[in-house]
């Protein structure tokens, strides 16, 4: 169990399981630039991220910006959106005050792209299913990914095997913060699309000074 000053942001897990480095120096380092990529994202979620909002979509109630938090996981955050949708079980199930009746807990993160190869979403919203099922007592099973780009959703099972890898990632991440030492930089084709990549600098060799390294970048753009 974590104690609430040890806890970490749960979205830093998507940025942990595409790179280390990058979580490390957003995370520990506060670095941040924007690309394309990250500036259409922070736009889908300006219109998603509205904690007010509340909506009955057929017999399913849909909350929105629900905060979240698991001890086991030392891991804290925001949902996009939490569906309620009803059953006639106990087991299971939840009560909410504004809603009668009972209610299995569905959360759905929202993504600008398309769905992946890798793992990374289904992860993040893996951890938010632990975290839900931490404070609700209660198992999450099922969630789903809404792709903006195909404006559809991916209904995702949560296996062991993700549950797993939730569990290494969140403890990986804890290790790196303790050890307060920013993982070393290696060039990778998924480099291109990281909007850290002029901090980072992961083609500069690593005997050659930053400065050094710029200057003769800066040279070899201009020429
Ligand atoms: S540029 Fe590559 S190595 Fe550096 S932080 Fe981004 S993904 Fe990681």
């Amino acid at each position: 169990m974590y104690s609430e000053d040890d806890m970490l942001m749960l979205s830093g897990i998507q940025h942990f399981r595409f790179c280390p480095r990058q979580w490390a120096l957003i995370h520990m380092e506060q670095q941040w630039e924007e690309n394309r990529l990250t500036t259409e994202g922070n736009i889908l979620h300006k219109h998603v991220d509205d904690p007010f909002y509340r909506q009955k979509c057929k017999e399913n109630i849909c909350l929105r910006s629900v905060n979240v938090a698991s001890r086991k996981l030392g891991l804290y955050g925001v949902t996009d959106v939490v569906e309620l949708h009803p059953t006639l079980e106990e087991n299971n199930s939840i009560l909410h005050p504004g809603y009668p009746g009972r209610w299995i807990l569905y959360p759905i993160e929202y993504k600008h792209g398309r769905p992946k190869k890798n793992q990374i979403d289904e992860v993040q919203l893996a951890a938010q299913a632990m975290c839900l099922e931490e404070i609700y007592g209660v198992p999450v099973m099922k969630g789903a990914l809404y792709y903006e780009q195909t404006k559809r959703r991916v209904e995702v099972c949560f296996t062991e095997q993700l549950r797993d890898i939730v569990q290494d990632c969140a403890l990986q991440m804890h290790n790196t913060y303790l050890s307060a030492r920013i993982p070393q930089a290696s060039y990778q084709q998924f480099c291109d699309k990281c909007s850290l990549i002029n901090i980072c600098m992961p083609l500069k060799p690593k005997d050659m000074s930053a400065s050094y390294y710029l200057k003769k970048s800066l040279y070899e753009e201009a020429t």
